[in-house]
């Protein structure tokens, strides 16, 4: 049996997905990227390959994708993350129908990508230009709320006050906003699901700007908190599909384009 690998280097994480060649994902490891993209790429795998027993030889070919994929030395081919994630998005969003949309959250960036029919990218938009609207937004927001991102989403669900409206469109402001809400006796939860509302609608806005269409695919590390899911259907004013594994997607797709990529080789070299 051979294995393909996808590894999406993030700004913030480090995603790898093993796919066999039947295309079914045999297993996935999430890391920090850290400063030491190449290394920490490296340990990354060697951990996921020794917990899966699978010896590294059997690994026919590496797709390297993202922010830090160029510092991978050791990947066979490099492609996009809009390109991987399109791919993704087909592999493991094909039981939902078919996906017009994809809205990517990311550490660092915001994307939308519009496709066609066929699941290819007709456009894309991307605010990599400010960290409001992103995972880092979120994640300095649960530090200053002394909360786990992973349950921000929790949080969210047991908002009961009125909605509290952020103002603040920058990441630096809205810290300060936060520590005076909560000094004006505002409840955690209740700023969270403003904080959600906040990122939703800068979210919105460029996904109408893009030409959003037909089914919407959310995905990247943020689709796991089911409190910005929500806040983001509210502004959509439509449903989104989360695959069960959204941080994922991208590195999956690459792995999809490893096998791919592998086989149209051994074509052109057997020719
Ligand atoms: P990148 O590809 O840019 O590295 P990811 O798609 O990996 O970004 O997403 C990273 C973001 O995901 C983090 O900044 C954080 O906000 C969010 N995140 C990570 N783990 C969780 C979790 N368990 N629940 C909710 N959000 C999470």
């Amino acid at each position: 049996m051979k294995y393909f690998a996808g590894i999406d280097i993030g700004s913030t994480a480090i995603k790898i997905v093993l796919l066999d060649e039947d295309l079914n994902v045999v297993a996935s490891r999430t890391a920090a990227t850290g400063s030491h993209f190449h290394a920490n790429t490296i340990e990354a795998l060697d951990y996921l390959l020794e917990k899966s027993d699978i010896a590294k030889d059997k690994v026919a070919y590496m797709m390297a994708t993202g922010y830090g994929r160029k510092l991978f030395k050791d990947a066979d081919e490099r492609i996009s993350e809009i390109s991987a994630n399109a791919a993704g998005a087909r592999h493991l969003g094909g039981k939902y129908g078919t996906i017009k949309t994809i809205i990517n959250l990311g550490g660092q960036d915001a994307k939308v990508i519009v496709l066609d029919e066929a699941g290819h990218v007709m456009n894309f938009a991307m605010n990599d230009k400010c960290a409001a609207g992103t995972g880092r937004f979120l994640e300095v927001a649960a530090r200053n709320l002394e909360v786990e991102v992973s349950d921000l989403g929790n949080c969210h669900m047991e908002a009961k006050g009125a909605p509290i409206a952020m103002n603040s469109t920058c990441t630096v402001f809205a810290e300060s906003e936060i520590i005076s809400l909560l000094a004006n006796g505002n409840k955690k939860e209740d700023i969270i699901a403003a904080l959600h509302y906040s990122i939703a609608k800068r979210v919105a806005r460029l996904a109408k700007r893009s030409g959003m269409d037909g089914l919407v695919f959310f995905d990247g590390g943020p689709a796991m908190n089911k409190g910005l899911v929500a806040a983001l259907e509210d502004e959509l004013m439509r449903d989104v599909v989360v695959p069960e594994t959204p941080q994922i997607t991208t590195a999956c797709g690459a792995a999809v384009m490893a096998k791919e990529a592998y086989f149209s080789n051994i074509v052109i070299a057997d020719a």
